[in-house]
């Protein structure tokens, strides 16, 4: 139940913040895709890359890390060797047989995360996480946030939606793309950062939680990494047109507002792969691409999975 709720804050607030965000966040489309606030350099500088060199010299005691080491960011690594189970900040996260993983840190993620591995002969490895803080890009407002909460009867058109959401969120997947390192879906302008907030005369908004891409409506977009499609619908109120795909881990994409969908539900799709077209669908104030990420409850910054976007 308390999962539901949070998904539901969440979702409501991603579409309605969308748009919000769609029209105020300045264009700078390269200048945004290249240097979302000193966001890359911190990330850059937290990425680690602590490959311990050879199993000789580290013969089962430690972890292989590498990724993104701050807010919406991402690690992927392997677990020592002998590791029955592992956990981030006390959370389970789920491990290949091949002893790989997959873990993320959320938006508001605090300044540590420990990842912590038990082994066979009950020995447990912890390894504590410096997570970078973002600057993340906040626009004051002199006036209030628009009061009244949604009607009844959009609840009731609502709800059923937002469980459908959270269940294909929930189904796991034989999807092996959280291994891959992501593509751009579609290159074009970025119209939207992840993370970005308004505040209403002191009072915090919803933080945008995708990322918005202006390609015009029409553009192709394809899989940014291997997937599962888990939920492909037509016309849900405030995401139109609406994607989900599982890339397994706990690790999945959506794209909303969509003006058709070439793939459905059960489909396994290949990094690259055409599976929409950028529409207006649901409740969008233009044409856009709205990617979002997610590993588990963590909001991820799809930003961090492609790297910037170079021709
Ligand atoms: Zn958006």
């Amino acid at each position: 139940m308390r999962v539901r709720q949070a998904t539901l804050v969440a979702i409501v607030s991603c579409a309605v913040m969308g748009i919000a965000a769609c029209t105020v966040v300045p264009p700078a489309p390269d200048a945004s895709a290249r240097t979302p606030a000193p966001a890359p350099a911190s990330a850059a500088a937290a990425t680690v890359s602590t490959s311990e060199p050879a199993p000789a010299a580290f013969p089962q005691g430690a972890f292989t890390l590498s990724g993104e080491m701050t807010q919406g960011g991402w690690l992927r690594g392997t677990a020592p060797v002998g590791t029955t189970a592992l956990t981030l900040n006390g959370e389970p996260v789920p491990l290949a047989p091949d002893g790989q993983f997959l873990a993320a840190f959320d938006r508001d993620s605090g300044p540590v995360a420990t990842l912590m591995a038990e082994r066979s002969d009950g020995s447990r490895i912890t390894k504590p996480l410096a997570i970078s803080p973002r600057d993340w890009r906040i626009e004051r407002i002199n006036a209030a946030r628009r009061s009244g909460g949604p009607s009844e009867t959009f609840m009731k058109r609502r709800m059923p939606e937002l469980e459908a959401i959270n269940a294909s969120r929930a189904k796991v997947t034989d999807a092996q793309g959280w291994r891959q390192d992501f593509i751009w879906p579609v290159k074009a302008r970025i119209s939207g950062l992840f993370g970005s907030q308004r505040i209403y005369r002191g009072e915090p908004g919803s933080y945008h939680s995708g990322i918005d891409i202006a390609p015009g409506a029409g553009a192709a977009y394809v899989a940014p990494a291997d997937g599962v499609v888990v939920l492909a619908v037509d016309d849900f109120s405030l995401e139109g047109k609406l994607l989900i795909i599982d890339h397994g881990m706990g690790l999945n994409s959506a794209f909303l507002h969509s003006q058709q969908l070439f793939v459905k539900e059960g489909d396994h799709v290949k990094q690259g792969q055409r599976i929409g077209l950028v529409g207006s669908s649901g409740r969008a104030t233009g044409p856009h691409l709205h990617w979002s990420l997610k590993w588990h409850e963590a909001r991820l910054d799809p930003l961090l999975f492609t790297g910037p976007m170079a021709d």
